[in-house]
């Protein structure tokens, strides 16, 4: 298994809000990682959506995002035939990829003490 980190893909959501680390209190990113694992033809790269510490490097929970062709129930003949479909489950995917990376956000803003008051 050969795995590694890469910056955030595509344009940065402005909606992302990132809390500082629980930890060391670090400024924390949100980041995209890659892991190939398989031989040869059954070789697969698999994506996953992670929010990390850029100062102590502890990290959420990270959330796979599946690849199209198991993401939809249509064939490769079915976008053949209608390019209209394609485009309408690239959309559907589009979508479904930005859900993923919010859950990996969500994890990482996720604080099990938050709205409890510190006792007097
Ligand atoms: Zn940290």
């Amino acid at each position: 298994m050969n795995h590694e980190t890469l910056p955030a893909q595509g344009p940065v959501d402005a909606n992302v809000s990132l809390l500082a680390c629980p930890f060391c209190g670090g400024e924390a990113e949100y980041a995209t990682e890659s892991v190939r694992s398989g031989y040869g033809e059954y070789e697969s790269t698999e994506k996953y959506h992670v929010v990390q510490c850029k100062a102590c490097h502890s990290n959420g929970r990270r959330y796979h995002q599946k690849h199209l062709i198991h993401f939809t129930i249509h064939t490769v003949a079915d976008f053949r035939n209608n390019p209209l479909l394609r485009a309408k489950v690239e959309d559907e995917y589009e979508a479904y990829c930005q859900q993923t990376k919010q859950l990996s956000v969500d994890a990482w803003n996720k604080r099990a003490n938050a709205g409890i008051q510190a006792r007097p």
